[in-house]
């Protein structure tokens, strides 16, 4: 069926009395409109629509026809989260009230200006991270009174187990962007323990009696309500934030991802980061996968856990495979989250024309998928021969080897 042209549309659109604003704009520039519709299937959206959305969703709009059945929504943008706005920066969630299928990890994008600070404070939920941008300074300590204090860019990680108090600040020249993720859904940023909360909420004599100082000394503790991401100078260098005579810490709580010797493909690349590389983070495992144009992340699962997505760069559509005949599309792109429910199988296509760069993050200690090529490869060829009646060129193309990117 071809695209509806200029005048079929406006034809269509004066007959049902009904020229909205998306189609009139279309029918102007001479673009042709994306309809819900493929050979011999569906038809066109004449009414109110967003097309904007419709355009940022292609496989939602025209699903491929093997996609079947009814799944649970598996993507959210961060752009669709509220912005808390603060002095030193701002931060947005994407927890399970907004991805109802994410109950065991929750996400939180923040962004410090140069010397904006995220206060003192600590969680239950555990916090795992990556830098998006720019540089920040990270403290910590641990029960044992061991400390903890690292510089971070680009590409490195974090872990604060759950308890553990922090905190994290944007340096020079512009501050940092980053992407937390955490072992629990219902996670609230807006929910944390704060130190100048409990000194608000603490009598005056407590205040004394704890620190063996008089109680006026904490008369200029500020409200709550003026820090949480607050701005404040930018600090000295690393060495100048070190605590004399501390005691580091047994396990760092940072890491250089990027800094791994990736697994490389002829499309691509992925790198691994679980407790065997980065010992400190027992509840979080992820893999950084960067796709070629027309590339592709392989048809595989994970026996697991769930795998909760970030989108770094570039755009990709995701096929979910959820048994029962049941799969569905979904498209994606930078500042996205998608979402894969434990065990489903499912691939990543880049469908643009640059890299494609994702973090495929798992609430578990260590990282694990089984391809769909290597087990076909690893099983007698006559049993899958009796499965697929695939002929003798493909059961020969199988890899015993495993690619997790594949080429286009
Ligand atoms: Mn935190
Ligand atoms: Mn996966």
């Amino acid at each position: 069926m071809d695209e509806p042209t200029r005048r079929t549309v406006l034809a269509a659109a004066a007959a049902g009395g009904l020229l909205t604003a998306a189609t009139a704009a279309v029918a102007q520039t001479g673009e042709t409109l994306p309809q819900p519709q493929r050979p011999g299937h569906g038809g066109t959206d004449p009414g109110p629509r967003n097309l904007a959305r419709d355009r940022q969703n292609p496989d939602l709009l025209v699903p491929p026809a093997t996609d079947h059945g009814t799944l649970p929504n598996l993507r959210f943008s961060f752009s669709d989260s509220h912005v808390r706005q603060e002095s030193g920066g701002w931060t947005r969630q994407v927890t399970v009230r907004e991805l109802g299928i994410s109950k065991g990890i929750a996400g939180v994008n923040m962004r410090l200006n140069a010397g904006g600070v995220r206060e003192l404070h600590w969680h239950k939920a555990a916090e795992w991270a990556y830098m998006l941008y720019g540089t920040a300074r990270i403290t910590a300590i641990d029960s044992q009174g061991q400390n903890f204090v690292d510089d971070v860019g680009v590409g490195d990680l974090w872990y604060f187990p759950s308890g553990v108090p922090h905190s994290i600040q944007g340096l020079n020249p512009d501050g940092c962007e980053f992407l937390l993720v955490f072992d629990d859904g219902e996670f609230d940023e807006d929910n944390t323990f704060l130190l100048s909360d409990w000194f608000k909420h603490t009598p005056n004599d407590v205040l004394s009696k704890n620190f063996g100082v008089p109680g006026a000394s904490f008369s200029k503790v500020p409200d709550p309500s003026e820090l949480y991401i607050f701005a404040a100078p930018v600090p000295g260098t690393l060495a100048s934030d070190k605590i004399a005579g501390a005691t580091p810490v047994s396990e760092t709580f940072s890491h250089r991802m990027l800094a791994q010797q990736p697994i490389k493909t002829k499309s691509g690349t992925v790198r691994i980061t679980d407790t065997s590389v980065f010992p400190a983070s027992k509840t979080i495992s992820a893999a950084l996968v960067e796709v070629q144009p027309g590339g592709m992340r392989e048809m595989h699962w994970h026996p697991n856990t769930d795998e909760w997505q970030y989108y770094i760069e570039g755009q990709a559509r995701m096929g979910v495979f959820a048994a029962s005949g049941q799969a569905r599309t979904f498209d994606f792109m930078a500042g996205d989250v998608g979402y894969v429910p434990f065990a489903m199988g499912h691939y990543v296509e880049n469908t643009g024309t640059t890299p494609l760069r994702f973090l495929e993050v798992f609430k578990s200690s260590y990282y694990a998928d089984v391809s769909l090529n290597q087990w076909l490869a690893l099983t007698p060829p006559e049993l899958v021969q009796a499965h697929l009646k695939l002929d003798a060129q493909t059961l020969a193309a199988l890899h015993k080897d495993k690619f997790p990117v594949v080429p286009g």
